[in-house]
């Protein structure tokens, strides 16, 4: 209940997303969480307007920067759960360089991605995990395009947990949620978020049908090559759970020796007088 924003989400009713907030919502809360400790950060898109309606701090960036904005505030106060969110076309296409170098640097932020393999926002035009074939508004004749596969890419770029989830199955994304946010480092989730009136490919029954948990499959997450393997099965079985998680890797605010002593950036003083402390607010204003 803390966690719910003052404004009502307007997505359209049945929306994934609904699913992913309210996952997120109790995640948090069962991490014993509280507002002021949280930063939400999103791009543009439907998924994205996500920091409006949960009760935290929140950023609504630019198209396909979270990410970067994300690493900012991060690195300005690492003591903050930074949690980061959008779709698809947010985050792997015109954010698709910083999702790779989020990766690698390996920063301690939560990226969840409600995928819903379209651009809902614009009204329904491909995007960068629409399927080979699928007709929408801007391929009338069927993609020509493959998509691409964004759990491998964050796997390969170095990502140290790498998970999927389905807005249909809320306990277990929520219990990845709250692994994602427990794990030291950077936590990629990408979750199968419907878009009920774009999408009417990738639907509920489409997911529900096909979608099986690692878990339920003995998959060990330490096991690179076969979180591999599960990442690239797509057909009558698709996997959701904890593809790959790799434990121990320092992250990029424990390797930056001017964050490792002193604290948070946020927290130091800034060395000035008062009287140069506030022309340099008046500037900035
Ligand atoms: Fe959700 Fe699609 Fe509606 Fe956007 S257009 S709110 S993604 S159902």
């Amino acid at each position: 209940k803390d966690f719910k924003g003052k404004v009502n989400p307007d997505w359209c009713p049945g929306c994934g997303d609904f699913g992913v907030l309210n996952s997120v919502q109790r995640a948090v809360a069962e991490l014993g969480l509280r507002p002021h400790e949280i930063l939400t950060v999103s791009g543009i898109g439907c998924s994205s307007n996500f920091p409006g309606f949960f009760n935290a701090y929140g950023m609504h960036t630019l198209h396909g920067r979270a990410l970067a904005v994300a690493t900012g505030a991060k690195l300005a106060n690492h003591e903050l759960t930074v949690i980061v969110t959008g779709g698809d076309g947010d985050g792997y296409g015109i954010g698709g360089n910083h999702f790779m170098h989020a990766a690698r640097r390996n920063i301690d932020l939560t990226y969840i991605v409600m995928n819903n393999q379209i651009y809902g926002l614009t009204t329904g035009q491909l995007s960068p995990t629409s399927r080979e074939g699928m007709k929408t508004k801007s391929s009338p004749f069927g993609s020509v395009e493959l998509p691409i596969n964004p759990l491998l890419i964050s796997i390969m770029a170095g990502a140290t947990f790498v998970a999927r989830g389905f807005s249909g199955d809320g306990k277990h994304l929520v219990e990845l949620i709250k692994q994602a946010i427990q794990h030291r480092g950077f936590a990629h989730i990408d979750v199968f978020s419907p878009c009920v009136t774009f999408n009417h490919d990738n639907t509920y029954p489409f997911f529900r049908e096909r979608v099986k948990r690692l878990e339920d499959e003995g998959h060990d997450p330490s096991d690179w090559k076969a979180a591999c393997e599960k990442a690239m099965v797509w057909g009558d079985t698709i996997y959701t759970g904890l593809f790959f998680r790799s434990e121990g890797r320092a992250t990029l605010e424990e390797k930056e020796p001017v964050l490792a002593q002193g604290g948070p950036l946020a927290y130091r003083p800034l060395g000035l007088s008062q009287e140069q402390a506030q022309k340099l607010l008046q500037r900035m204003m």
